[in-house]
């Protein structure tokens, strides 16, 4: 084997060596990729369902009680605003 051989062999080992890691690492990206996409549709189910809980939280006191029992109450705070919630459901106005 000539010196020439043996450098073209060398450099090829490099390049076989580089391709198998970096797939590795390209397949591993991608399957983190598409398990955060998995993970950002379950949190935008999950928020929809809290929008639709807190929706029924509110509809389930005017069922039954026709309106709100609403009460004033302050922030917490020496300055805190005051603000109007309902004493049954927590529903802010
Ligand atoms: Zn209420």
């Amino acid at each position: 084997m000539s010196g020439n051989d043996y450098d073209e062999l060398h450099t090829a080992t490099i390049i076989t060596s580089f391709e198998n890691k970096h797939n590795q690492f390209i397949l591993k990206q991608q399957q983190l990729y598409k398990k955060k996409l998995e993970y950002i549709q379950m949190l935008n189910n999950i928020n929809e369902e809290i929008i639709t809980i807190e929706k029924n939280i509110e509809n389930n006191c005017l069922h039954h009680f026709d309106q709100h029992n609403y009460i004033e109450e302050r922030e917490d705070g020496m300055y805190g605003e005051v603000f109007r919630v309902c004493n049954r459901c927590n529903n802010t106005c």
